[in-house]
């Protein structure tokens, strides 16, 4: 939400209840939601070194400038999560 070319879009998908709904299901299934802060830099940062840098929405890689890591850009978003999620 804090892209504002993808605000209007994603507003309309009803974040509230899409929440709503992954809490009540999760719980209806015995697992567990964690919510990150919203600013969270998932996609700027790197997943092996922790380096930040901006990420245009085209690139579709992750090319760190600290380490050399090159992963794909999603991939590297979910394992920044995951670490978020449960720190090693
Ligand atoms: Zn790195």
């Amino acid at each position: 939400m804090a892209n504002h070319k993808l605000a209007g879009a994603v507003g309309d998908a009803n974040f509230y209840e899409f929440r709503r709904q992954l809490e009540y299901k999760s719980k209806m299934y015995g697992s567990s939601v964690m919510v990150v802060d919203r600013f969270f830099p998932s996609t700027k940062k790197c997943s092996k070194c922790g380096y930040k840098q901006d990420m245009p929405l085209k690139e579709r890689t992750f090319n760190c400038g600290g380490c050399g890591l090159s992963i794909n850009r999603d991939l590297n978003a979910a394992l920044n999560l995951e670490h978020q999620a449960y720190p090693s």
